[in-house]
């Protein structure tokens, strides 16, 4: 599998990993195939995830600007075509009482509405664009996988209530059960807001939206080079040079080292995965996922999961550090495991498609939209920390007016700052391997 750690550039043309959104997508939009010659343009998009896509149709949209967008493989290949399906209103990984002790209440509140108006924009989408995405009723519970977690639980239903005025709720045991009818429930935190969807049909949506708007998407296109100078940029690609005034980075979990010094280390991509189920009995949707809500607990190293419509159960975590371990089949035992201790009536259960990809998690594990720094006009957003589906698509439209010329697009400070580099990037990976085994022996407690 592709390591961002490893490899220069993620493939050309490589199919989209095999999965179940891939079998139950349907037909691949059309895109302008790979860069075929010498190409000039004003705005070069690197990346045709949510977030370069997002960019792409809101530059074209609001500001118009006909970007070029140059994607190794194919259209959303990255996260964005193989994720756990939850639009929530979220972003990155900092829990909400450390994000108020971080930056005080104002500016959380001021995040909290740019995640939710951020899951907004992907409402508008879907509608405007009339994508079809088998988008599920609202609704996202996070289950306290422990009784000692139930406090903390209450707490933050406070701090969303009375800091952020939202109505989150606590939803006692007894009633978990009636979504959520296994063990390892003792309560959850619900908010109302918040939905799954197919993850590859909202990708293409999105796509054929900034593609009517102006917008061109060049697949089998992976930057190889990178040479800058002159006010302008020279993307080197297989099929041809793309010369740029103005370049948006949205290459994210995927970044390689290899396609800039002034982007590299900036994220460390982070190894999640996720099994699906074949469809249920009856009897065994009312002994587990009876609700088809978004869920995930309250671990450390947590596990999200959902009904899909066709009554298989999705269940994913993280699981492992490097590319070349990604295939090793413990990982999709371990996830069975897990996701049988919640359920025990589906011990056994075959288990019908297993994939992962990887997810970017900054060094604050806060997401960022900001200028690279050491670049005339380079622009940058990722640091979704594995809760990007809205968040990318608002950093995609946030990005498009830094592009289009606005310095600052929000008051949220924090946000448009340069992300910090690892430090002792040749580490990394020890770190994470220590960082595992200290939240697995947490999690055990
Ligand atoms: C298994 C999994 C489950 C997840 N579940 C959820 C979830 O339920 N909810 C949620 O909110 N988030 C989830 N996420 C995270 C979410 O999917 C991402 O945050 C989001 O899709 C990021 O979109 P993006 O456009 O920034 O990056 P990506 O979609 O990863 O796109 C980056 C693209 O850049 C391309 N690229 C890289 N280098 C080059 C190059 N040199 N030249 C050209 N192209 C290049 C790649 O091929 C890739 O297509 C999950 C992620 C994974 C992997």
């Amino acid at each position: 599998m592709y390591d961002p750690l490893v490899n220069a550039h993620p493939g050309v043309g490589a199919p989209h990993s095999p999965s179940y959104w891939v079998d139950t997508a349907g037909t691949a939009p059309e895109d302008d195939g790979p860069v075929n010659g010498a190409m000039d343009v004003e705005v070069a998009i690197i990346g045709a995830g949510y977030t370069g896509l997002s960019c792409a149709l809101h530059l074209a949209r609001e500001h118009g600007i006909r970007a070029v967008v140059l994607e190794a493989n194919q259209v959303a290949w990255g996260c964005s075509g193989r994720n756990g399906s939850f639009a929530r209103i979220s972003g990155g990984r900092v829990p909400l009482a450390e994000l108020i002790k971080r930056y005080g209440p104002s500016t959380a509140k001021a995040y909290f509405d740019e995640m939710t108006a951020g899951l907004n924009t992907v409402r508008g989408l879907i509608a405007d664009g009339q994508i079809d995405c088998d988008a599920q009723p609202d609704g996202v519970f996070k289950v306290a996988s422990h009784a000692t977690h139930v406090e903390g639980l209450k707490r933050e239903v406070g701090l969303y209530n009375d800091v952020l005025k939202y109505g989150a709720k606590f939803v006692e045991a007894d009633n978990v059960k009636a979504v959520h009818n296994g063990a390892e429930a003792f309560g959850a935190l619900y908010m109302p807001d918040g939905f799954s969807m197919h993850p590859l049909k909202l990708a293409w949506g999105i796509h054929r939206q900034a593609r009517a708007a102006g917008a061109k998407v060049h697949t089998r296109s992976p930057v190889t080079e990178w040479h800058s100078g002159n006010g302008s940029h020279r993307l080197v690609t297989p099929g041809g040079v793309v010369t740029a005034r103005r370049v948006v980075v949205a290459t994210n979990g995927y970044t390689s080292p290899a396609l800039n010094k002034a982007t590299a280390g900036r994220v460390l991509p982070v190894h999640s995965q996720i099994i699906v189920t074949r469809p249920l009995t009856a009897e065994e949707k009312r002994q587990s996922l009876v609700g088809s809500e978004c869920m995930f607990d309250t671990r450390n190293l947590l596990s999200y999961y959902r009904r899909l419509p066709d009554d298989r159960i999705m269940f994913g975590g993280r699981s492992a550090i490097t590319g070349r371990d990604a295939e090793n089949p413990q990982h999709r035992q371990n996830l069975h495991d897990a996701m049988c201790r919640k359920f025990p009536a589906l011990a056994g259960i075959e288990v019908d498609y297993n994939w992962g990809g990887w997810v970017a998690v900054s060094e604050n594990s806060l997401p960022f939209i900001c200028k690279v720094p050491g670049l005339d006009n380079v622009f940058s957003a990722g640091g979704y920390a594995g809760s990007g589906v809205s968040f990318s698509v608002q950093a995609g439209k946030r990005l498009a007016q830094m592009a289009a010329g606005e310095a600052q697009p929000t008051a949220i400070d924090f946000l448009h700052q340069v992300p910090k580099r690892f430090p002792f990037q040749p580490f990394l990976r020890i770190g994470q391997r220590l960082a595992y085994a200290w939240y697995r022996f947490k999690d055990a407690q």
